[in-house]
This record gives C-alpha cells, structure tokens and sequence, in this order.
C-alpha cells in the first residue's frame, strides 16, 4: 500500500524530483529508486541531476555531496536527519588540522579524504591541494599523489587507506598511525585511526569458518574490513566492484560476502543462480533508518512545498565557508578517476 502510494507520489512529482539509493538501502527503497549505487557513483549521478529537488536516501555525508555538487536552485532533502555514519565522526576538523601542521614539510603532504566524511573535512582537503576519495577508487587517487612524490594522510578509515597502501605495493613499515605521530619518520601514508564498525565486525575466523562450510565458494570483502581479514579473502573491493564480480560471475559460483548484510542479502535475491553466503550479519543501523514511511512522508512534505508553499522539512545545507573548497576536492576525485 505505502509502496504504491510512493510510486503515484513519484509520477505526480515527475522529472521535479529524483531519488539517489545506496546500495546499503532496504530493498523497497531501492525499488523506486531514480539511480542506485555506491557514494562514488551517487555523487556523480547527483552533480547530473537537472532535478529541483533531490531525496537522498543514504546517510548525511552522502546528502551532503550532493548538496555540494549541486546548483545553488536544487535543494537536497533527506528523510531521517540522523541518519549518521559513525566513521565519518571519527575524524573532525580540529584535531586533523592540529595533525597536519605538527607535520614537517606538510607542503608536500596531500591529504586525501574517505568520502565517508564531512564537509568540512572535504574543504580541508581542497585548500590544501587534496582530494576525496571512495572505496572504488582510493588507489587510484593514493597512486595519483604517491607518483609526484607525495605523501598521504588517508582519513577516516585506516582500513581502507593501509588495505590500498598494500595494493599498491607499499609495506607496513610505509604506514604510520596517526595516534603515534610522535614517532613520524617520513612514512609514505600517515592513517587515521578511524574504522567503520560495521566492517569491523569481520574476523580472520568468520573466513576460516565459512570456508569450511562452502569451501567451493570464494570469499570476497569490502577493503573497509582490516587488513587480515583482506589478507585471507580471495578478492576485495568496493560495493560497486563486488555487484559487477559477482554479476559477471557463471551461474552455480558461489560467493562468501564480507560487506552490509542489507546489501549482500538483496544480491542472493538479484542472483537467484548464484550461491550468495553473508560472511556474518552486519547490519548498518543508520542506513536502516530509512524506511518506505519516511520516504513517503518526505516526498508528501515535496510535493505540499511545491503546490502549498508548506517549509520544506529535513533541507541538506553545507555551510558556504566549506562549500567551495569542498567541491574542489570531490571534483579533484572526478577529474583524477576520468584521466
Ligand atoms: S556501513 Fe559503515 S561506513 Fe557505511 S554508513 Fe554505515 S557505519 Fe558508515
């Protein structure tokens, strides 16, 4: 029933608006969605969008890029507010400056920012000559700056920045932990500290278990997962690039998944030929909170905006000061992944 009504709302609403789902999303969401995918993906299809009005459904720092992205006539609006990432509050403004200007030559040092932040941490890395950066393109970007002879400070996520360190080629002994930073000695990549819980969940022993129990399947994960975890996959990498592995995958292949359960239980629905096994249930809460009602409510509260002049409720707005610099380093992303 509410599906149905969300599906007359979105034709009586037209090309006026547009609905960005992550892949994270429940699978009704993702049903009446305008485009699905990763954050890399969504924040390209948002900076496309002629839409006055974009219903982001993901969590705040994703509604934040496309606020970002786009024109100063859309308006970005997201139906539950809380809709937080618990990673992206692992890194804030003061603390990753105060560590950037204790650093010698930080000139030669571009910081480059997991896009699960927020913008004003994206605005740091744009005044300083850095960039964003996703999971389905972070060694790309990482190789970018490395090859002019660079160094790196990768934030939030550790994970992510020493599992693309490694695919790169560098060691361990190249990395240095920003909560030892008092023993910097030039390292190639300096790592935040942050980690997205969701991912961390996965251990060495949920591979080793699942392996003895499909032990024809491969094991494929998310390079948010710690570097072990990694080490004994067969295969990691982003959301976008375990759809497309496991899409070009023969029927009967079977795959052990370690990334959101939401997501990995909609490819065994997306893939009924292929054997889809979750690594463990880790569900992301806050992208959870998005439900058909919320989404229901908010295109209603669109569409009385739009007829009634009614305050449009649950606005995405990123202060100006960040606003531009911001841009700079989501469009530095762009411009390096196009290259
Ligand atoms: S899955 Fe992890 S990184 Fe993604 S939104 Fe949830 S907590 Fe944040």
């Amino acid at each position: 029933m509410i599906m149905d009504e969300i599906k007359t709302l979105k034709k009586e609403l037209g090309n006026k608006v547009v609905i960005p789902v992550h892949h994270y999303q429940a699978k009704e969401i993702v049903d009446v969605a305008d485009f699905v995918g990763d954050s890399y993906m969504l924040a390209v299809d948002c900076s496309k969008t002629n839409a006055q009005f974009i219903v982001f459904c993901g969590v705040l720092f994703m509604a934040q890029c496309a606020d970002i992205l786009g024109s100063s006539e859309q308006k970005v609006v997201i139906p539950v507010p809380t809709a937080d990432c618990p990673m992206a509050n692992m890194a804030n403004l003061a603390t990753v400056e105060k560590v950037f200007s204790s650093l010698p030559n930080n000139e030669n040092i571009a910081p480059i920012v997991y896009m699960n932040s927020y913008a004003d941490l994206k605005s740091f890395c744009g005044k300083h000559g850095g960039s964003v950066c996703t999971s389905s393109n972070a060694e790309k970007i990482m190789k970018y700056y490395l090859d002019q002879g660079k160094q790196v400070l990768f934030f939030p996520d550790r994970n992510l920045g020493i599992n693309t360190a490694m695919k790169l080629g560098l060691s361990e002994k190249d990395t240095i932990n920003s909560k030892n930073i008092a023993a910097y000695n030039n390292e190639r990549v300096i790592l935040w500290d942050g980690f997205c819980p969701i991912h961390l969940n996965f251990t060495v022993s949920d591979v080793t278990e699942m392996r003895k129990k499909y032990p024809e399947a491969k094991v494929i994960v998310h390079p948010e997962s710690t570097k072990e975890v990694v080490d004994n996959a067969d295969d990691s990498g982003s959301t976008e690039y375990i759809l497309k592995k496991i899409e070009a995958s023969p029927d009967g292949s079977s795959w052990i998944v370690g990334t959101e359960s939401t997501f990995v239980k909609r490819l065994a629905v997306q893939f009924p030929a292929k054997n889809i096994y979750m690594l463990k249930d880790s569900v992301c809460a806050n992208m959870a909170k998005t439900t058909p009602e919320l989404l229901h409510k908010t295109l209603l509260n669109v569409k009385q905006h739009i007829e009634n002049g009614t305050p449009l409720e649950n606005i995405v707005t990123v202060e100006n000061e960040y606003k531009e610099f911001a841009a700079q380093s989501l469009k530095k992303m762009i411009e390096i992944v196009s290259k």
